[in-house]
């Protein structure tokens, strides 16, 4: 069958190349990446404060119509209540700084914060206008209000949001628009609702399908700055803001913090005696083992050309020995003539016990444990407290 729609749905996503797993990313939140979520926090922040800011200034302005429009106690009670709007909206703009621990929680509130000042002044408008507008012009006037709503709705188009989060975030306006329809003391004809409501059913859907493409845009963006492109670590940019970030929720939660530095011994002479693109295969692979050493909720980062950074989260220095064990066992494999043993040389620091300020400080001082176990004969790991430990690397799979 030609119009079969599995095969439709086929053709569209692998035009635009999506997985499985990336569709659930776009259809719900929780599915989504710190880096990403982060990045979509900064990213709805700013663009919050943009229309905040043109608000803050339009809204008041727009004052000067109303009072042209309607007579004197309403005119000056819509007038309150744009100047209202316009202090909540100037408040919105505000610069602020995003929460280091739930960013995106806090741009979402912030989000539906704004999106609930047109819906809340139109519900109060209508308070406000409690009587049916007598000339043409009040007319037009009290219409700009009743579509407000759908408004707000399209506006929701700019923001990279999930399926989920702009049905949910549309809810609320859905509900205060009913809530006009059923308290409106001049009410408008049934159909005339029912084109309101379906105008921001289509709003909610341009918005859907707008906010899904671009974070996809966002996503794939998020992805190539944040990873190396031949290891698939982390970047060295996105590294240091992992550092920034480890190092800061370890100090706020007593946590120790430990960052190992990997230098891969003669490396050089790979490149020199199989050529660089072997070289480029062996630093894959790796890179690759390296990963798999590593728990889940460590991150490896490709810090210089082959020089990688495990940041170990919660990692005591008396839990680093088994780290080395775990490493001394699984080893980086052999080089490309599948003989010679493939070694690093590694220098690990941690938070407590070297009592360090910073996170450049502890990069800096794992580093110089690394060029010292160079010195002292590489493959090996010196580690807090000037422990060395011989890493034969791969021993243990020689055989293999
Ligand atoms: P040591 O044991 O002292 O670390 O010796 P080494 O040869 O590993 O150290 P050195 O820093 O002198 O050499 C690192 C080499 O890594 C030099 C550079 O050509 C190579 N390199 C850096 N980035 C890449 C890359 O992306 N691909 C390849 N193939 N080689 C790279
Ligand atoms: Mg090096
Ligand atoms: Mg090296």
């Amino acid at each position: 069958m030609k119009f079969f729609p599995n095969r439709i749905s086929r053709h569209i996503s692998s035009r635009i190349q999506l997985t499985h797993e990336q569709v659930w990313r776009l259809l719900a939140p929780s599915e989504r990446s710190e880096n990403v979520r982060r990045y979509a926090a900064s990213l709805i922040t700013v663009r919050i404060q943009l229309i905040s800011t043109l608000f803050a200034l339009v809204v008041p302005l727009w004052s000067i119509i109303d009072l042209l429009v309607f007579p004197a106690p309403v005119s000056l009670w819509l007038t309150l209540l744009r100047f209202a709007s316009a202090v909540v909206f100037a408040f919105l703009a505000w610069p602020r700084k995003l929460s280091e621990t739930r960013p995106y929680a806090q741009a979402i509130a912030t989000l539906l914060v704004m999106m609930m000042v047109p819906s809340i002044f139109y519900l109060v408008s209508l308070l406000i206008l409690n009587s049916a507008p007598t000339t043409g012009m009040q007319t037009v006037m009290t219409h700009f209000y009743t579509f407000m709503p759908t408004v707000v709705l399209a506006g929701l188009a700019i923001f990279p949001l999930t399926a989920l989060e702009i049905v949910l975030l549309s809810l609320p306006v859905l509900i205060t628009t009913i809530i006009g329809f059923l308290i409106d003391s001049a009410p408008m004809p049934l159909e005339e609702n029912i084109t309101i409501l379906w105008c921001m059913t289509m709003m909610m859907g341009v918005s859907i399908f707008s906010g899904m493409s671009q974070s996809h845009y966002m996503e794939s963006m998020v992805r190539r700055a944040m990873t190396d492109s031949l290891t698939g670590a982390a970047s060295r940019r996105s590294g240091m803001e992992a550092l920034e970030l480890s190092f800061h929720l370890a100090a706020m939660s007593q946590q120790p913090l430990s960052v190992a530095f990997f230098d891969i011994d003669r490396f050089k002479s790979i490149n020199d005696s199989f050529g660089h693109d072997i070289g480029d295969q062996i630093l894959q692979r790796f890179a690759e083992r390296l990963r798999g050493l590593l728990r889940h909720s460590d991150t490896l980062v490709r810090w210089g050309g082959e020089e990688f950074l495990a940041i170990l989260p919660n990692m005591p220095a008396k839990q680093l020995p088994i780290f080395i064990d775990r490493l001394r066992v699984g080893g980086f494999g052999t080089g490309p003539d599948g003989k010679t043993l493939l070694t690093a040389s590694v220098g690990i620091a941690e938070t407590m016990t070297d009592n360090v300020s910073d996170w450049p400080a502890l990069v800096e001082l794992a580093d110089q444990r690394m060029y010292e176990a160079k010195r002292q004969g590489r493959a090996r790991a010196l580690l807090p407290g000037d422990i060395m430990a011989l890493l034969d690397l791969g021993a243990v799979k020689a055989g293999k």
